[in-house]
């Protein structure tokens, strides 16, 4: 079923805690963690608990839930005291997709360029 945990998902088992992960901030919906392989020295990490492979099929299936990731991402961003900060949602492999579980990118504390590679 939609949303439902995967069994072979690598954030469904840092949801299910069976993974170790740095969490910054954890709400009834959603979970943010400290990214293993940081690109900026903020790089967190905000995921919905359900399972939804990534952003747009998030949004589709359970809009609720991708406001919260949102919703999360700015309070994470507050709380590390960055003023401006980007949020990714790299979407297939070709952008740059490893973990087909929908999660945003909270980026900061570096010159961002824009445009992005
Ligand atoms: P993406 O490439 O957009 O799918 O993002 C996946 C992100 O997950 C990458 O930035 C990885 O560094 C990160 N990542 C992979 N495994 C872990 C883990 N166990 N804990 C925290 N972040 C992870
Ligand atoms: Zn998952």
């Amino acid at each position: 079923m939609a949303g439902e945990p995967q069994a072979d998902c690598l954030f469904c088992k840092i949801v299910a805690k069976e993974i170790p992960a740095t969490i910054v901030q954890e709400t009834e919906s959603t979970l943010a963690f400290r990214d293993i392989n940081p690109q900026a020295p903020t790089h967190v990490l905000v995921i919905p608990k359900v399972h939804f492979p990534d952003a747009a099929s998030l949004a589709a299936g359970d809009p609720e839930a991708a406001a919260e990731v949102l919703r999360a991402a700015g309070e994470v961003a507050e709380g590390e005291g960055v003023e401006s900060y980007r949020i990714v949602f790299n979407t297939g492999a070709g952008a740059g997709q490893t973990v087909f579980h929908a999660h945003a990118h909270v980026l900061a504390g570096r010159g961002l360029e824009w445009p992005p590679g």
